[in-house]
């Protein structure tokens, strides 16, 4: 069987697109009390976006803090309250941010319309009924939760999405100059997010022609813009922008892999935010990926970036057993990583020893 892929309904991409969403949601408001719900990050609090979203009297725009933690099924359930509290049930859900607020728009539009905790829908395929409306408009680009079938949560007992058909934006809005203000750091980890995407998606079993073609232009992108430091910040954003929703698209029809797999643990255990795990796991992947090893390292000199060392020197036993457990879970990474039999050649035991690499 091969999978019915889903694609975001509508997309828009330019410089200034951000201006066509008040035309946008305007076209599902039909009577009074019709209300949109703006989920803005909170480094927009007082930024000149924050004046920019088209709000209209009897809307919610609601400021979300992500830069401590990424969001968690508590923080959600927390929000659809809020949102019933204001007015009911809204015409549109528009999240506005990098991963965090994308995924909390989708997971919000998600547990409008669903009975229940957000805790109930982490898996595959456990919602059953379509969301609000729902928009995602990104302000850093590489993590492809644009394009993405998931609404990543950090729950009570793991890491998990909301994985649907429904979870998919009916609207994206990509501007490429919100990517303005991203700091150097920020925009590295989350652009090698993209990077690791498509190295990922490109190498390992569930490999095609469909997805390899996603994942090859979105590969060239990342590298033009990351090991070119020549480039116009202006183009280089342009490219980006365009790197990510390709990069998520190909890995939508192939799997990441052993990057992501054990960055999934690292992530959980310790809370380390997911690009920044990413490149301090895949600093150490040349076994698995020795060109797209190489490669991110000299774009780490280009851009002056650090990672630091030892790590793995402060974390007890019992954390990297957790680690490696979360790990182990990923199963369907490490089929396409290292092929349908992976059992019989790597287990916790090695997942460890990758993991006191770092
Ligand atoms: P993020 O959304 O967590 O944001 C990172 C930091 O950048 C935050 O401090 C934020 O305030 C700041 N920021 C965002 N835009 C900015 C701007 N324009 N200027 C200045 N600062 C800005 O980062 P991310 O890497 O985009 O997303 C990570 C999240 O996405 C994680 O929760 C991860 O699990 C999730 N994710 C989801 C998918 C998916 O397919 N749904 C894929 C990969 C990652
Ligand atoms: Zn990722």
């Amino acid at each position: 069987m091969f999978k019915n892929f889903k694609s975001v309904e509508r997309t828009v991409y330019g410089r200034g697109a951000f201006n066509q969403l008040d035309e946008i949601i305007g076209a599902k408001r039909r009577k009074s009390g019709d209300f949109a719900v703006f989920l803005l990050d909170s480094v927009f609090q007082n930024h000149p976006l924050a004046n920019r979203v088209p709000l209209h009297d009897e809307d919610l725009l609601v400021f979300v803090d992500v830069n401590a933690h990424e969001p968690t099924t508590e923080l959600i359930d927390g929000l659809v309250n809020m949102v019933k509290a204001h007015a009911g049930r809204p015409i549109a859900v528009a999240g506005i941010g990098g991963g965090s607020l994308m995924d909390s728009a989708k997971a919000v539009s998600l547990m409008l319309t669903n009975p229940g905790s957000s805790v109930d829908y982490q898996g595959w395929d456990l919602v059953k009924k379509p969301g609000v409306f729902h928009i995602g408009i990104p302000t850093i680009a590489g993590t492809g939760a644009e394009v993405s079938r998931t609404a990543v949560l950090t729950g009570p007992t793991r890491k998990l999405g909301l994985n649907s058909d429904y979870t998919i934006f009916d609207q994206i809005v990509l501007d490429p100059e919100l990517l303005a203000g991203v700091p150097k750091e920020q925009r590295f980890y989350t652009g090698m997010d993209c990077y690791i995407h498509s190295v990922e998606s490109l190498v390992g079993h569930f490999l095609n022609p469909f997805s390899g073609a996603y994942g090859e232009k979105s590969l060239d992108m990342c590298v033009d813009v990351f090991m070119n430091p020549n480039l116009d910040r202006t183009d280089a954003d342009d490219q980006l922008m365009v790197a990510s929703y390709l990069g998520g698209l190909s890995l939508t029809y192939s799997r990441v892999g052993a990057c992501h797999a054990l960055s999934y643990g690292l992530s959980y255990v310790h809370g380390t935010k997911h690009g920044y795990a990413n490149c301090l796991v895949f600093n150490h992947l040349q076994d698995f990926y020795p060109e797209g090893v190489e490669t991110f390292k000299k774009m780490m000199q280009v851009q002056g970036i650090e990672l630091p060392q030892n790590l793995s020197a402060n974390w007890t036993d019992d954390e990297l057993s957790r680690m490696a457990d979360i790990s182990m879970g990923m199963e369907i990474l490490w089929e396409h990583a290292i092929g349908l039999d992976w059992k019989k050649k790597f287990g916790k035991e090695e997942i460890i020893s990758y993991f006191k690499k770092l």
